[in-house]
């Protein structure tokens, strides 16, 4: 049987970690696609090999300055070069069937709005996207009769078990979460760690700010706020257990007792291409489960007291209006922090702790306005000068 699968297509966020396992798996399952755009943000060199291969109409890199280089490596091949934050967005809304949001942080968030506004199909890995402007997002996306369809692992595996008829029978979402390269570490370890140690993770291999992510926790933190305003689920319904194998990607309770998990290696090309055949199942050749090799699975509840990123995301989701975008922003300066050897890796979750804390005092977390995307750039800019501040004091300690 033929299957419907999306034709003309873009990737937003190419040359990344997902952005390059997306463009594999294109390889790797011989589909035919008509590449429409392709973004990057720095990596010239990457951007350009791929357009050389794909053929896009256009290929965008978000510095401006990378352009002149980018125009001479595209010479003579047709693809159109543009740069720049207003070109990846442009881009992002030419009419496709399905794109792939991949670009890191709150820079996805005008595109990912820009895609799903032109009515395409969402593939969504940029989860800070739905922090940020979640329910504004789901509702464009419908509105123009497009889709938002997860590429996060975790969500990915909720969207295959979870029948949307039968929400109101979920007792419970369970995101399942590695716990990172310190799972086990002590609180003294974790305060002396280097970007290098936070970096290794142990089961993904992912871009730097997920990784850190990761590490802090902070990442199964944002995938709460994500899964909330995917699934519709109220916070205290959506909870996080530690699953060291990274094998079961989440699960579904339901009220009568029973639990659907979904099961695979730790690779992100099996939620891509889940999300791109969508509701039909691509053939390639994927990597397959051995329980007997990969197992035995164990699971354990996740340390709070270590890890606080979790306990302030669930703050955030409850509090709602602006606070998850400033968590978001805050997280986003902190990890840069961190990242520069600015500040010490448990600073990441106080700083973001402080920021919330100092813009629910001035009122700084009530939306603006109407439009979500000013809104939440307005709350972005907002936490990120706090967080500044924030961590100017801590450098000075
Ligand atoms: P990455 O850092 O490897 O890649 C990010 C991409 O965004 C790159 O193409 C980069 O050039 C581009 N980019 C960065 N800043 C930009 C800007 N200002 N404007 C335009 N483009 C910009 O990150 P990644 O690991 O591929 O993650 C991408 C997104 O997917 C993140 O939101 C992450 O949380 C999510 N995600 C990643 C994984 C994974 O396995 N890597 C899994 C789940 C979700
Ligand atoms: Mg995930």
């Amino acid at each position: 049987m033929a299957l419907n699968l999306p034709r003309r297509v873009s990737v937003l966020g190419s040359t990344g970690s997902v952005g390059v396992s997306t463009l594999d798996l294109f390889d790797k399952a011989g589909v035919e696609v008509e590449m429409v755009a392709l973004t990057g943000g720095r990596n010239v060199e990457r951007l350009a090999e791929q357009a050389l291969r794909w053929r896009p109409q256009i290929a965008v890199i978000e510095s401006e300055a990378a352009l002149p280089e980018l125009r001479e490596r595209l010479k003579g091949s047709g693809v159109e070069a543009a740069a720049g934050a207003a070109a990846v967005a442009e881009a992002a809304s030419a009419e496709v069937q399905w794109v792939m949001s991949a670009i890191v942080g709150f820079a996805g968030l005008a595109p990912t709005l820009s895609a799903a506004r032109a009515g395409a199909v969402v593939a969504l890995a940029n989860k800070e996207s739905l922090v940020c402007a979640g329910p504004a997002l789901l509702r464009t996306a419908k509105l123009a009769g497009g889709a938002v369809v997860p590429v996060d692992s975790e969500h990915s595996a909720i969207f295959q078990v979870l029948d949307p008829t039968l929400a109101q029978h979920v007792e419970r979402l369970i995101l399942t979460a590695s716990g990172g390269p310190f799972r086990c570490a002590s609180l003294e370890a974790m305060r002396a760690a280097t970007p290098e140690q936070a970096l290794a993770h142990p089961n993904w291999s992912m871009g730097a700010k997920i990784s850190i992510d990761s590490a802090t926790m902070m990442n199964k933190g944002l995938e709460v706020i994500e899964a909330a305003y995917l699934f519709a689920m109220p916070p205290e319904r959506v909870s996080v257990l530690i699953h060291p194998q990274s094998i079961v990607h989440s699960m579904v309770e339901y009220r009568d007792g029973s639990t659907l998990a979904q099961l695979g290696p730790a690779d992100m090309r099996a939620p891509i291409a889940c999300a791109f055949a969508w509701p039909d199942r691509l053939p390639w050749p994927a990597p397959k489960l051995d329980l007997v090799r990969d197992g035995p699975l164990s699971f354990e509840e996740p340390d709070l007291d270590r890890f606080p990123a979790l306990a302030l995301a669930k703050q955030a989701l409850v509090m709602g209006g602006g606070a998850p975008a400033a968590l978001n922003a805050a997280n986003e300066a902190a990890v840069g922090a961190f990242l520069d050897r600015k500040i010490g890796f448990l600073d990441i979750a106080a700083t973001v702790a402080e920021t919330l804390e100092r813009m629910e005092r001035t009122g700084a977390l009530t939306p603006s306005g109407e439009d979500a995307l000013e809104s939440a750039r307005l709350t972005d800019a907002t936490a990120r000068h706090v967080a500044a501040e924030v961590i100017a004091g801590l450098g000075r300690l």
